[in-house]
């Protein structure tokens, strides 16, 4: 009696558990109809037990991915093992809105879900249980966690000024291009140029003008280039880009419209019209280059060159 009277206590109190425990608690039979729906699934999804008990958890859900749900569960029946569903396998199995006031960016609960065999007396697994894992915390800090990360990459590969890829992580990419040609063969050119005169801008018009220059010549350059084109600010008032799938020939081609068009633009500044030019050293890949560094000493001495030879024009560098 005394016996009895205890398990009846235990039995109550674990009854009382599952209805208020912050876990989704759901029990299903051999056909997928629905046995036990803990309060949190009632809060979460607005029906009661009384009205959903013995009902098909997928008639009653008709947005649940019911095949591969089932594909999930039926290997619990046959195999008497755990599964897991990972939110970031799965962003949710339930659609229940979101509700936490610090995590209200989402729109919907995250969560990671286990079904579990249940077996009977006679060791047969008779019933499955689905325990739904409200995550939403960690996932949304995850997330953003992984957006910062990415915002962060992105800062760090960037000029601010002209938001072309700075010359560390220029260099990275030339030292890729420059690898791969190494494996394929395929003809990669180095373009660098740098802007004429560029001092008396700065004493002209003063350093934000400039800056502005430097802007307006980037901007030229972006509107030239192509998808596969890696450019970046080199220096200060000196750009460099890798041309892949392109001979020097072609990329002679490429830097003289660049350089025309950079010489026919104009750039408002306070009233006045500026206008710079650039002059260009182009370096293709040889058999014998050793290394990218020679790659690019070679791009910048041909750059020094069309310097010598009066500014505004390319030249290619001839060993
Ligand atoms: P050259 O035709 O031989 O290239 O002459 P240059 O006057 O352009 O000479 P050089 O390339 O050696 O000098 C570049 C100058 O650019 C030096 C520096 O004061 C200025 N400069 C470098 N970085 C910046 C920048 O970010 N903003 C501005 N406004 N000026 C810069
Ligand atoms: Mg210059
Ligand atoms: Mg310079």
């Amino acid at each position: 009696m005394a016996y009895d009277q205890s398990a009846m206590n235990e039995l109550h109190w674990l009854i009382d558990m599952v209805q208020t425990i912050e876990v989704g608690l759901v029990v299903l039979d051999r056909n997928y109809d629905i046995q036990l729906w803990n309060g949190f699934m009632e809060n979460h999804s607005g029906v009661s037990p009384n009205s959903i008990k013995g009902s098909n958890l997928f008639e009653q859900f008709d947005y649940l991915p019911a095949t591969w749900l089932k594909q999930k569960m039926e290997s619990v029946f046959l195999l008497k093992n755990r599964a897991f569903i990972s939110w970031e396998q799965r962003p949710y199995v339930f659609q229940f809105g979101n509700y936490r006031p610090i995590t209200g960016r989402a729109d919907f609960m995250y969560q990671n879900v286990t079904l579990l065999p249940l077996s009977s007396l006679t060791g047969e697994i008779t019933h499955i249980s689905m325990i739904i894992y409200d995550v939403t915390d960690v996932a949304i800090n995850k997330l953003q966690l992984k957006a910062a990360n990415e915002r962060l990459e992105h800062l760090s590969q960037t000029d601010g000024l002209t938001q072309l890829h700075n010359r560390r992580h220029w260099q990275i990419c030339m030292q890729r291009e420059f690898d791969r040609h190494a494996r394929y063969g395929e003809p990669t050119t180095l373009v660098m140029f740098d802007i004429d005169h560029f001092k008396r801008i700065n004493d002209t018009y003063g350093h934000i003008a400039g800056d502005k220059v430097i802007q307006h010549v980037s901007h030229i350059l972006k509107q030239s280039l192509r998808e596969t084109d890696c450019a970046g600010r080199y220096g200060g008032e000196e750009f460099s880009v890798v041309l892949a799938n392109t001979d020097a020939k072609s990329a002679l081609n490429f830097a003289d419209r660049l350089r025309e068009k950079i010489a026919a633009s104009e750039m408002l500044y306070e009233s006045a019209k500026i206008s710079v030019t650039v002059s260009i050293g182009i370096c293709d890949i040889e058999e014998e280059l050793e290394n990218s560094g020679k790659w690019l000493a070679n791009a910048d001495h041909a750059l020094y060159e069309a310097k010598q030879a009066g500014r505004n024009c390319c030249r290619i560098f001839e060993g």
